[in-house]
């Protein structure tokens, strides 16, 4: 028998509730080993719980260590921090993963096969801003700052590299703008070295500057293999490179800490397109398949991965974000197909 394991299932706001039944159903019919605690979070969880993040659901995430997270809508104007960011601090969840490949065809790049490894919890992100006033008036300078520690910026270029070895990847490139900002900056720049030394002879190690890097993932994104990078920096590429394969209904994300992973679709909760059934489910789909690929599942991994492929190529069921005209439960229906 299967060994099961237990994982916390949130299925979020807006698109969540459809693009996660998706998910479970094509998990399902996979034999995936999970077995799903429902839990809330986001503007459900403040409707229904008074909160945006349940203690239970916090309960749950420390148990199993281990969840798949639909979009979650940022409550706006009641003093709540974004749960997400709560999440990352709460859980350690340092490092941000996200793959970018191209499956599509017909997009504007055919060979895009990239990570942009993105460290998660230090970095400007730390919220230390504040306004300066000068003479009457209060608010006259935005004061911000920002750190990173050397252990963090080890752990995470040492997570990069693992990763790296893990994946039969075989270069990672430091993303810094140390010429300017050289300590925030330096001292990523300094430990990545230090880090990429231990790795000499089995990964190539390259460094580039972010606003180069920048150009450069617009021009010439096949260069790119293992991309690591400080928090800022990160969230921005990462987007940029989602951009690049079609859009954010195909670009998933892990969250990875000591202890917890969190998974998820990088898009929102697409309130938009809500209830209407026509929502890509792909991009959360994706994120299952990172999620079985760290429970040392590859082998459904695999088999789900080339099933997304098989259905958005050949089948050319594509939903609108993509060019098409499926709906959900089209795509749902056609992934069932093709991992039979
Ligand atoms: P969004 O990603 O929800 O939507 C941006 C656009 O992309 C919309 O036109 C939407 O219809 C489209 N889109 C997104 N996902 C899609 C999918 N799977 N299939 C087809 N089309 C899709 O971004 P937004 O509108 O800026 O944010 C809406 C809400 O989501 C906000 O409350 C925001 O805070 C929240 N949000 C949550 C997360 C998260 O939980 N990880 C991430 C981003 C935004």
């Amino acid at each position: 028998m299967t060994q099961t394991i237990p994982a916390t299932l949130i299925s979020g706001d807006g698109i969540g509730p459809e693009i996660m039944s998706s998910v479970t159903t094509v998990m399902k019919a996979l034999d995936a080993p999970f077995v799903w605690e429902h839990h809330a979070a986001g503007m459900g969880a403040l409707e229904a719980e008074g909160t945006p993040l349940p203690e239970s659901t916090l309960d749950s995430l420390r148990r199993t260590g281990l969840a798949l997270k639909g979009p979650l809508t940022t409550p706006v104007g009641t003093g709540f921090r974004s749960i997400n960011v709560t999440l990352r601090q709460q859980f350690g969840l340092y490092a941000n993963l996200r793959p970018t490949k191209t499956i599509v065809p017909g997009g504007r790049f055919e060979n895009v096969d990239l990570v942009v490894v993105r460290e998660n919890i230090e970095g400007l992100y730390a919220a230390m801003e504040h306004y300066l006033p000068v003479g009457d008036d209060p608010e006259a300078v935005a004061y911000g700052a920002g750190f990173n520690t050397r252990a963090e910026c080890n752990r995470i270029v040492r997570f990069a590299f693992e990763y790296a070895v893990a994946n039969n990847r075989k270069k990672v490139t430091l993303v810094h703008k140390a010429n300017i900002l050289k300590i925030l900056s330096g001292i990523f720049l300094h430990e990545g070295r230090r880090v990429a030394a231990e790795y000499e002879g089995r990964i190539a190690v390259e460094e580039r500057i972010v606003d180069a890097c920048a150009m450069e993932l617009v021009i010439k994104p096949e260069n790119y293999d293992v991309i690591v990078t400080t928090n800022l920096f990160g969230d921005i590429l990462s987007d940029l490179a989602a951009g690049l394969v079609g859009g954010l209904g195909m670009a998933p994300g892990a969250n990875i800490g000591e202890k917890v992973a969190v998974f998820e679709a990088v898009h929102g909760s697409a309130p938009d397109i809500a209830g209407k059934g026509v929502a890509n489910p792909l991009a959360l789909m994706m994120a299952g398949s990172m999620m079985l690929a760290h429970v040392g599942r590859q082998d459904l991994s695999g088999r789900l991965d080339m099933a997304i492929e098989q259905v958005v190529t050949s089948g050319g069921i594509r939903t609108r974000d993509l060019g098409g005209t499926a709906t959900t439960q089209d795509v749902t229906q056609a992934l069932l197909q093709a991992i039979q």
